[in-house]
């Protein structure tokens, strides 16, 4: 019997053996082996391009850099046409603001634009009235792609004291984000949007590329951070997306009862 173990066990011993002899000759070729690898230096890791254009920023963090296309400087609307039939717009601008006009219907820029930085101040009314998505709606198509509501609505409503459902209040892109925090000031005071639009990408055959995802600075507090939308805007149903390339910024006439909303100081910078 003891004979019978003793042959397999010596078999073991000996490859036990020669991997140690093996494991030891490389740890001693590594130990001994000259580096050839230069001493890291702090220059190895600079870039020195490409430099940053130069962008003049304006007198405050809410005026327009020297690169922006402003779309509304409170003068006039040359910028915009109405949406349903691309007449010139007809809001309605007064004291260098632009206000809502919803016989008029939605309004949108001429440019098209795809990536892009936006600023964008608006105000419910201080005698707004009405509740839920009845009191100050309005909104920021994001991408316009067609009449009506069709688009990607960045929310306008009155969110200081009025309660509805959080995927629909300001700060919300329509029934798809709920913003992080609330910061609203009152009706009567201004608030600002400042976005990060990457819009999605289509293939050829129209099938999703990549998806559009925002970033939103309410009143300067993030409350949409780097969000991936699953689609366009839908007031009944899950979202999905439609390909188009390049769209217009839109501005919503809602058809509720509430004292129209105003806007003003609306910049955009092309991303490239
Ligand atoms: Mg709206």
């Amino acid at each position: 019997m003891i004979r019978s173990h003793s042959k397999p066990f010596a078999y073991s011993a000996m490859v036990f053996t020669i991997m140690a002899f093996i494991v030891m000759a490389i740890a001693a070729s590594a130990q001994t082996a000259p580096s050839t690898a230069p001493k890291p230096k702090p220059e190895d890791t600079e870039l020195w391009t490409p430099v940053p254009e130069v962008v003049t920023p304006g007198a405050t963090t809410t005026a327009p850099p020297s690169d922006a296309i402003v779309l509304f400087n409170g003068k006039n609307l040359d910028e915009w046409v109405t949406t349903k039939d691309k007449s010139p717009a007809k809001w309605v601008v007064n004291h260098g603001i632009m206000t809502v006009n919803k016989a008029a219907g939605e309004i949108e820029t001429k440019r098209k634009f795809i990536d892009y930085q936006l600023h964008i101040e608006w105000r419910i009314p201080k005698n707004i009235t009405g509740s839920g998505q009845a009191r100050g709606n309005s909104g920021v198509f994001l991408a316009s792609t067609g009449p009506g509501n069709d688009g990607y609505e960045l929310q306008v409503l009155d969110a200081y004291n009025n309660k509805t459902y959080v995927n629909g209040m300001a700060g919300s892109l329509y029934k798809q984000s709920i913003p992080l925090v609330n910061p609203s000031r009152k009706p009567g005071e201004w608030q600002s949007y400042d976005v990060i639009w990457n819009a999605p990408r289509f293939n050829e055959d129209g099938s999703l590329k990549s998806p559009a995802y925002v970033t939103v600075l309410y009143n300067g507090v993030l409350v949409d951070n780097h969000f991936q939308l699953s689609g366009e805007t839908l007031y009944v149903g899950k979202p999905f997306y439609k390909a188009f390339s390049g769209a217009p910024i839109k501005l919503q006439a809602h058809g509720d009862k509430s004292a129209p909303i105003s806007y003003r100081n609306i910049w955009v910078r092309e991303l490239k």
